[in-house]
């Protein structure tokens, strides 16, 4: 046994420090993790989890409006949005019970407090030192803001989640996963949502295609997109906020809400004295084992700014475990990483699009597009239309990747990203028997 406190001291109880630290007390190692806010971090208190039980409390809306094409008489509905906050926040406590347990149970030391390096083999946690022989880096990130007049007025979706009661009207500043996500709920809820973003459309880097069709379906259920558009100063006047727009235009909200990105949670923590590197936007630099430029320092997730999803997070704490502990260097596989966003209409895609195979693969490719009605919409008379984007490479007959946009296009997508990891070729797709009446079926018939 080493002369150590702890084989490993964890900073940040998220989903990738959670799932490391657990492993590794599991295979009996003397594991500590401190946290200094909520056990479960940014996805279980503050993002994924609560984000998407709002989005299922929007859908309502939606099904409800819906109901009455398959002869439901609904009567007169009404929404409280306290009720959906508690609701949510009663599951969140129930899951941070969840966490606590099972990292108790795994045998893991939880120190209450904000961890800090004092060297490469001692933190400290509320004025007590550990000394550890691995030290894990996994804080997270944070919402950043762009610095223009009158920012402190702006909330992130940290405070979207908690509001006391619901804007009559409000401007999302953004134009990524957290932004469409958070337009699409308040939408649905009946707020009246301008969302400003200085791009062309929403979620650079998708596929376009998808990107365009979801724009078009934002601006079909109401919400204002204001494309190439910079807010350039927000001023707090009686009765809301008068925000400056490039184009000379002021436009008056309740509330503002800023979604511009997030930045790794890296000040503060003693990792530029021990000489942690880190690049220019602050995040943790590592190797493919997530090792940093200090041998006995490790970091995984949003902190090092890779791919900053959970579901990757837990890949890389599960990989590090294995590298560290059991004798087996292991390296996370970042190709074809299937992700949503969890907008109204959902998108879900894995692999590349349709750009990124031209430009990146530079390969003869075959386009696959259908765009239908889903079944619902038949009866509910909803004007909306589900797409599906295939990209075969021509020469390998290689699926390269799936994008889909509409209901339950998360649900569809996981599935067909392990014939992606597999290798599945259009042939294959071909040869699967569709299951009907579906939308997925869609995707192994495509002509
Ligand atoms: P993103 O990086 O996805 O998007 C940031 C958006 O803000 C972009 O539209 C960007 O524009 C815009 N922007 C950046 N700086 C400015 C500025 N100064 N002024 C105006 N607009 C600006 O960040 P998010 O905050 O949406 O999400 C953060 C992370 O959280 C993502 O990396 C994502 O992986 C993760 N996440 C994942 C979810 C999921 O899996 N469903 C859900 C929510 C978050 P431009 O495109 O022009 O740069």
């Amino acid at each position: 046994m080493s002369g150590f406190d702890f084989d490993l001291v964890t900073i940040g109880a998220g989903s990738g420090g959670v799932r490391a630290s657990r492993m590794a007390a599991r295979l009996g190692k003397r594991v500590a993790v401190a946290e200094e806010s909520r056990v479960g971090g940014t996805c279980v208190m503050r993002g994924c989890v609560p984000k998407k039980l709002l989005v299922m409390g929007a859908h309502m809306a939606e099904d409800i409006a819906d109901a009455a094409g398959f002869g439901w008489d609904v009567g007169e509905v009404s929404f409280d949005w306290g009720r959906l906050v508690s609701a949510k926040n009663v599951e969140l406590n129930r899951l941070e019970g969840v966490y606590n347990r099972i990292l108790r149970d795994s045998g893991v030391t939880v120190l209450e407090g904000r961890g800090t390096v004092v060297d490469a083999h001692t933190v400290e946690v509320a004025g007590k030192r550990y000394s550890a022989e691995n030290i894990l880096i996994a804080t997270g990130g944070r919402p950043s803001l762009p610095k223009i007049p009158g920012i402190e007025h702006a909330i992130t979706s940290n405070e979207a989640l908690d509001l006391l009661q619901l804007p009559k009207s409000m401007v999302i500043v953004g134009g990524g996963y957290i932004a469409v996500e958070f337009a699409g709920i308040f939408n649905a809820l009946g707020v009246k949502v301008t969302q400003v973003l200085r791009g062309e459309a929403t979620l650079r880097g998708f596929d376009q295609d998808i990107r365009a069709a979801l724009d078009e379906a934002l601006v079909a259920k109401g919400i204002d997109l204001r494309r190439e558009t910079q807010v350039l100063s927000i001023e707090k006047v009686a009765g809301g906020y008068d925000l400056r727009l490039s184009g000379d235009e002021t436009l008056r909200v309740d509330l503002v809400m800023y979604a511009t990105g997030r930045a790794p949670n890296t000040s503060g923590l003693g990792l530029v004295d021990v000489g942690v590197q880190m690049d220019e936007n602050g995040a943790i630099v590592v190797d493919e084992f997530s090792h940093t430029s200090v041998p006995s320092i490790w970091a995984i997730g949003d902190v090092t700014d890779r791919m900053n999803l959970t579901p990757v997070a837990l890949a890389e704490g599960m990989a590090l475990v294995q590298t560290l502990f059991l004798g087996n260097p292991t390296t996370v596989d970042y190709e074809n990483v299937p992700t949503a966003v969890f907008s109204m209409p959902t998108i879900s895609t894995v692999g590349l699009t349709e750009e990124q195979a031209r430009t990146k693969c530079g390969c003869a490719i075959d386009v696959y597009v259908s765009r239908f009605k889903p079944m619902k919409n038949t009866l509910s008379g909803r004007d909306e239309r589900t797409l599906m984007k295939m990209i075969v490479e021509r020469a390998t007959d290689k699926v390269l990747g799936i994008h889909v946009l509409g209901p339950d296009a998360a649900e569809m997508v996981q599935g067909f990203a392990v014939a992606l990891k597999c290798g599945v070729t259009k042939a294959q797709m071909d040869s699967t028997i569709g299951i009907h009446p579906t939308a997925a079926e869609e995707l192994v018939t495509m002509r």
